[in-house]
């Protein structure tokens, strides 16, 4: 009895032949079906055989065909001649099923030319069993969506679109550029687009216009970060201008001093403090850009309205002297453009937390990308193992409301507020009204209903990083 490498009871191996790189394995189905495939009548005769060559999953380190010896029938009742089925072999493809499952979940993991090696197939091959695995999980995986929606930017061989839920810190959707149009055929087709309330952006048009388009009643913000940086780029436009007058040994110094510059005043140390004072006293221009740029960020921290924010930026505008106005254009040209969805922010703040969780992604994916088409990396990031978060996230720029008082709401009826998880309410009451307490029928129910099944709110941004830094992912 020939042992079956194969561990597939279907088939009976009948012989195994063995080169340094590939196994060959020769089968035959080993139950096969005697009806006929078109009437369903038994009265069969053999009408030769055929020999179909299937991909098999690697085994031993070694690509694996199975050269099945395909028994060919005819109906004696209708005629036809027809061709056996053979289990639990792809309907589409000359492979296993099993080959295809394992091809789809590689390419999540490995390069499709690794997996082209292993198996033997050409990449085209993989590519497309790897797509029609991506539009299984698409279909599997449907994500909440946001009432805070962000768009951003990742750079991942050129700029790519990021969705996200901004109050779950969670990767939505990757789009494979940054055009209006891209970004409006995204919302446009967004399931429960009408729930999106406010998006978070960058200054960049087209995803001002495309969500002005598909979602006229959502808020535009623009992130504070994304003001912000732009003092500071001013700072660094005025330090590089001086570099002409420099020695070269000031001018390594100064490049060499710059992270002070970039700095928050109230950061600094005692060192780095001297260090800015020695600069600004000498070159009083970029003394000058930097109390600008301190006087920029305090809009920011200081504005507790709309109105309160355009009266500080009207102050420091006027305060920015024709000797460093041309660094600080593009800021005053951007704030002026803007301006409304600017002001948003000072109403409706994006926390921090997701800014900074988002840069930081950023930042990493860059060790992601090599070998991988973009639509690999979308894939990765959107359905690799253990990424999806399925707990909503308390807001962090909300006030707290009290336990008792989200408690109270639920017992009126109202039902739980959907963040209850943050109060501390135990599972069952989540997701459904909580009966009057006076109610002891009700009350006596036990909580033993089906769970209802488990949202799920995308990505998990810092999960990503984590998976990223430790070469999980
Ligand atoms: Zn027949």
């Amino acid at each position: 009895m020939t042992v079956n490498i194969l561990n597939l009871p279907d088939f009976n191996v009948q012989r195994v032949e063995e080169t340094d790189r590939d196994y060959h394995v020769y089968a035959e189905v080993s139950a096969p079906s005697r009806v006929c495939s078109t009437c369903g009548a038994d009265r069969l005769i053999g009408h030769g055989r055929n020999e179909q060559v299937i991909r098999d999953l690697p085994t031993h380190g070694k690509r694996l065909a199975i050269y099945v010896d395909t028994r060919r029938w005819r109906c004696q009742s209708c005629g036809k001649t027809f061709m056996e089925a053979l289990p639990t072999i792809n309907a589409k493809r000359e492979m296993t099923d099993r080959l295809v499952k394992w091809i789809g979940q590689q390419s999540l993991k490995r390069t499709f030319a690794s997996i082209a090696d292993d198996t033997g197939l050409d990449e085209k091959t993989i590519r497309n069993i790897f797509r029609d695995y991506i539009n299984d999980l698409e279909a599997e995986f449907r994500f909440e969506t946001p009432k805070w929606m962000g768009i951003d930017e990742i750079h991942l061989i050129k700029p790519r679109c990021v969705i996200s839920n901004i109050r779950n810190n969670t990767i939505i959707d990757m789009l494979p550029n940054r055009d209006k149009k891209t970004v409006v055929n995204y919302l446009y087709n967004l399931q429960g687009k009408s729930d999106v309330q406010y998006v978070a952006m960058d200054m960049w048009s087209p995803y001002r216009d495309a969500v002005m388009t598909v979602l006229p009643d959502a808020r535009i913000i623009i992130d504070k970060f994304h003001v912000v940086r732009m003092a500071n780029d001013a700072v660094e436009k005025v330090r590089k201008s001086l570099r002409e007058q420099l020695t070269p040994k000031q001018r390594r110094g100064l490049m060499h001093d710059k992270f002070v510059l970039l700095k928050r005043e109230r950061d600094l140390n005692e060192k780095e403090a001297l260090l800015l004072d020695g600069w600004m006293k000498n070159y009083p221009d970029l003394g000058t850009a930097y109390r600008l740029k301190e006087g920029f960020y305090t809009i920011y921290e200081g504005a507790d309205s709309p109105e309160a924010a355009i009266a500080a930026y009207d102050a420091w505008n006027k305060a920015v002297v024709p000797e460093v106005r041309g660094a600080f254009g593009d800021l005053i040209r951007a704030f002026t453009n803007w301006q409304p969805f600017i002001l948003n922010y000072f109403e409706h703040p994006v926390t921090n937390a997701y800014t900074e969780s988002l840069n930081n992604l950023i930042r990493v994916m860059n060790r992601l990308g090599r070998g991988y088409s973009f639509e690999a990396l979308r894939a990765k990031i959107l359905f690799s193992e253990g990424v999806h978060k399925h707990k909503l996230s308390r807001p962090k720029f909300e006030r707290r409301r009290e336990p008792d008082l989200a408690m109270a709401r639920a017992v009126k009826g109202y039902g739980v507020p959907e963040d209850a998880m943050d109060y501390g309410l135990p599972p069952e009451y989540f997701g459904k009204v909580v009966p009057m307490p006076e109610n002891s029928a009700a009350r006596a129910e036990p909580p033993h209903k089906q769970p209802r099944p488990l949202k799920n709110y995308g990505a998990d941004i810092n999960t990503l990083i984590e998976l990223i830094e430790s070469g999980q992912l």
